[in-house]
């Protein structure tokens, strides 16, 4: 039974299907059996959606693999086009999808409106990447032959997606996957599966065919995914969710020497350098912290800031992170939705206590509210010491440890001492030294005077324990296509 509030609340979750599709069509799973879908905000059931079994999950990779010759024969401006459609069916209904993901997820209305409009770019630009798969000519350099090399889609593609951003996760991997002429089986995350069948909605009346896109939603992913990624007909495998998980992936796909992409952890640094705009860098660590609650691989896990502007950069975080309203997404004015489940509500706190009791002093926050909902306030920790565990684990919430540095060296030292390697930001007036440091960071990104680097035109992705593989860019379609070259003789 459904708890939610308005009508509009009720009428976006009641359009959702809430079956797997398989092979264009929408069913119940196997056995009949469910999972529930709840509000973060409330810890209340939304409604309940199919829980696959791991025959479901077989059956979506079959009509995958049925349809995967005449999905990579069909003329790319097709295949772009389809892509074009659902990208301005997305914008259409940006409105519901944003109540839609701010139910499930938690995040403020405004936020969700901004990754469903970002979600939706990655559909508008891989549509324009579909034609331009193109290969190359030339002559050996002996002059014996000639080499034309060409990019053929890699096959029947596995995507795992997390519940942190559910659309934009989705688009990013579906876009360049079905430009390519790949088809898919989605898996999203249980947390969050109604705005990727939201999703699957939309691309089916865009015109995609059956069996291009399969989606399963299931309780358990391990038993799900794990007979699809040992059947030999899958070829690729992309995730998105933790270092942990992926790992364990890793293994797995080895078994077949399957082809993976890894979008996993990261330990955002932010370096704020004594010649920085202090204001500016403030405004980006508002955004590179508080976007999505703090639940983004790519946010902010720790403020180094140089001694001499410490104390000023601190209190004017504090400030306006303590100003923040905090409460349902859905709601006028609210800067600071729910975190996803009590599990991340207790992690956050445990990092928090940790650090407080080897010495940090919360500036604003740091005390966990009563009532429903797993809320935690934004938080501002000064005098953080080396040793505390936030400096070294991803927090996932809204909580900004400031720890000193006195010298550039100590400063890159300090950023780069992390197993992971997504993003770093980098807050300086000095161009010499922005680009010396940018350089210097073990990251596959850099936010440089700027606190968000998400942009479905550029190639996202970490190096070291973030994984490897670019989503977006001119680089994302690479992921789901093969190079084969032909030596010719003449
Ligand atoms: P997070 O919860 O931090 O997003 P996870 O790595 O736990 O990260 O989850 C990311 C995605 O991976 C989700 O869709 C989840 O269901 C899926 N997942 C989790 N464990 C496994 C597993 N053993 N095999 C396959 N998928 C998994």
């Amino acid at each position: 039974m459904s708890t939610i509030g308005s009508s509009s609340e009720q009428d976006v979750v009641g359009k959702v299907a809430k079956g797997l599709l398989i092979g264009g069509e929408w069913r119940d799973a196997t056995g009949g059996g469910t999972l529930p879908v709840e509000d973060p905000s409330t810890g209340e059931s939304l409604c309940e959606v199919a829980d696959a079994t791991p025959e479901d999950a077989m059956a979506a990779l079959d009509a995958a693999c049925a349809v995967q010759a005449e999905w990579a024969a069909t003329p790319p401006r097709e295949r772009g086009e389809i892509l074009r459609r659902a990208y301005e069916a997305v914008v259409a209904r940006a409105g519901e999808l944003a109540l839609l993901m701010t139910l499930e997820m938690g995040k403020p209305v405004a936020e969700s409106r901004a990754e469903v409009l970002y979600a939706a770019d990655f559909l508008r630009w891989f549509s324009e990447e579909a034609v331009r798969i193109e290969g190359r000519w030339a002559t050996a350099p002996n002059g014996g032959m000639r080499m034309l090399t060409m990019r053929q889609p890699v096959g029947p593609c596995l995507l795992i997606t997390p519940w942190n951003f559910p659309l934009a996760m989705g688009t990013r991997k579906i876009g360049p996957a079905v430009a390519a002429g790949c088809t898919v089986v989605v898996k999203p995350a249980k947390l969050t599966p109604l705005s990727m069948l939201a999703l699957a909605q939309i691309l089916d009346e865009a015109g995609l065919p059956g069996g291009v896109l399969n989606v399963v939603t299931a309780r358990s992913a391990g038993k799900t995914t794990g007979p699809l990624i040992d059947d030999p007909r899958l070829r690729k495998l992309s995730f998105t969710g933790s270092t942990e998980v992926g790992r364990q992936l890793m293994a797995q796909a080895s078994r077949h020497v399957l082809r993976v992409s890894m979008e996993l952890g990261g330990n955002a640094p932010f370096v704020v350098f004594d010649d920085a705009d202090l204001d500016a860098a403030v405004d980006g660590a508002m955004v590179a912290k508080m976007r999505n609650i703090g639940e983004a691989c790519t946010a902010a896990n720790r403020f180094h800031v140089h001694a001499s502007v410490a104390d000023a950069f601190t209190e004017k975080l504090a400030r306006r992170m303590g100003a923040m309203k905090v409460g349902r997404g859905s709601e006028d004015g609210v800067e600071v939705g729910p975190l996803i489940d009590d599990d991340q509500r207790r992690k956050v706190a445990a990092l928090v206590d940790d650090a407080v009791g080897r010495g940090a002093r919360a500036i604003v926050g740091g005390e966990q509210p009563d009532g429903p909902g797993h809320f935690y306030p934004p938080t501002v920790l000064a005098g953080v010491p080396g040793d505390a565990r936030l400096l070294r684990e991803e927090i996932f919430g809204p909580v900004a440890p400031i720890a000193t540095f006195a010298t550039e060296d100590e400063a890159i030292a300090a950023a780069n001492r992390t197993e992971y390697g997504l993003v770093a930001y980098v807050y300086t007036r000095d161009l010499d030294r922005a680009i010396r440091v940018i350089e210097r960071l073990e990251t596959g990104m850099g936010g440089l005077n700027q606190g968000l680097v998400s942009n479905a035109a550029a190639p996202f992705g970490g190096v070291k324990q973030s994984g490897f593989g670019r989503e977006g860019g001119v680089e994302g379609i690479d992921e789901y296509l093969s190079i084969k070259y032909a030596a010719i003789r003449v």
